[in-house]
């Protein structure tokens, strides 16, 4: 993969850096800004060779037009803090004004651009219109380096067709993270256990049949969990379930135990009332979700204190660990209790321990665990999965 040597020397030029910025926001404040420091070291690298710098980055999932509550607008702010220097926002990805900013950088100058994603081009499935933004985006520098991990397995206009347009690299940020990675895929030292969680259900229970193949245990808890649960005969009641995965799942189960491969799925669950905060909640056994007090209705927030405990015994007897996804919603204290056990128990081992996942590396942190506490927390969750699954992921091909 090419890296920011490769472009020569950079005072004077402008580059274009697309960062992931994708921080999570409540109420315009910033609750996690773990990827904004990850993104500094490119950014000051940059500044010290005297490059004029054109950030762009997406933020949330807005649907190809402008929406006030996706501005990066914050995320500027926050950056120019951590950075001890000015970070011009530009309230447009693309136009007059973005020109005129970008036109005025001297070196070591800052631009921030509006959301990527307030226009239709860059996540469309259309080649043409894709490339008509990438080539708009493209006219803003005339290098480029690729730094936001977190998008490298996406297909859109600012990560795969503007690399192709200018000279392009790898930042620091995708190079480190690729670096672990390697590590997971290449040399892990046994035990290697996966645990798997979130909300991101049927992107997710794709990577496990190719995680069968290289793991020894897999430990299974946020909302897929359900899906497990239902697909060994047990009623879920209103809990997440992706009706349509039950087969899929019922095939890793049996290539898991062909394979010897142990998946661990929960004993117990906290069941709420409703998704809320402040919901009655129970603890009940997994394969008796319907028997809580809120019978069909009642909702699978988090993993059981036992179940957490028999993950936390399996965490530490590991000697590689990845994990992605929450236990439980974390968001919630009431539904915490299973991503702060797993978490402690990462925290605590002498294996290897990678968090990836922006809503993974946001709990811990939440959590309040330290990141020296982990060997690495991974910026990009969809990506590492792709990653490890062996998947190629097309914004990094394009550096290649
Ligand atoms: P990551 O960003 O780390 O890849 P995801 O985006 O897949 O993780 O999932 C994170 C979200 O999953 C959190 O907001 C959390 O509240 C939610 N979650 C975890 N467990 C459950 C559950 N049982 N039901 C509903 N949502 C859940
Ligand atoms: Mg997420």
């Amino acid at each position: 993969m090419r890296t920011i040597e490769s472009l020569g020397s950079l005072s004077e030029h402008t580059v274009i850096v697309r960062c992931d910025l994708n921080v999570p926001l409540a109420d315009g404040v910033i609750a996690d800004d773990g990827r904004i420091r990850a993104s500094l070291t490119t950014i000051r690298e940059l500044r010290e060779a005297g490059a004029k710098i054109v950030l762009i980055s997406h933020l949330g999932r807005p649907k190809g037009t402008p929406e006030e509550r996706y501005s990066l607008r914050p995320v500027a702010a926050r950056m120019a803090e951590l950075l001890g220097a000015p970070v011009q926002f530009v309230a447009e990805t693309v136009g007059e004004a973005a020109t005129a900013a970008v036109a005025a950088l001297t070196p070591g100058d800052i631009v921030l651009l509006e959301n990527l994603r307030f226009n239709v081009g860059e996540t469309s499935k259309d080649d043409a219109e894709r490339g008509a933004f990438a080539a708009q985006l493209a006219a803003f520098g005339d290098l480029f380096v690729s730094d936001g991990f977190g998008v490298v397995h996406r297909r859109q206009a600012s990560v795969y067709d503007l690399a192709q347009l200018l000279p392009s690299a790898a930042g620091r940020l995708v190079a480190a993270e690729l670096e672990v990675l390697q590590r997971l895929t290449e040399t892990p030292e046994r035990p290697y256990t996966v645990v798997l969680g979130g909300s991101k259900v049927s992107d997710k229970l794709g990577v496990i049949s190719h995680l069968i193949e290289r793991v020894d245990t897999i430990l299974v808890g946020g909302g897929m969990l359900f899906t497990f649960l239902a697909a060994q005969g047990h009623a879920v009641g209103a809990s997440l379930l992706e009706a349509d995965q039950l087969d899929t799942v019922r095939g890793y189960l049996a290539t898991a135990a062909e394979r010897g491969v142990t998946i661990v799925l929960p004993t117990d669950v906290v069941v709420a009332e409703a998704f809320a905060a402040d919901a009655a909640h129970e603890v009940v056994a997994a394969d008796a979700i319907e028997s809580s007090s809120f019978g069909a209705s009642g909702l699978g927030l988090d993993i059981g204190p036992d179940s957490a405990a028999v993950f936390a015994e399996v965490i530490a007897g590991s000697r590689t660990v990845f994990w992605n996804g929450p236990m439980g919603v974390f968001e919630m204290d009431a539904f915490a209790g299973g991503t702060r056990t797993v978490a402690q128990a990462l925290a605590d081992t002498n294996g290897f321990t990678v968090v990836g996942g922006g809503d993974s590396a946001a709990a811990v942190r939440a959590l309040g665990f330290a990141d020296d506490r982990f060997g690495h927390i991974s910026t990009g969750g969809g990506a590492s999965l792709e990653f490890l699954e062996g998947k190629a992921l097309p914004g990094l091909e394009v550096l290649a």
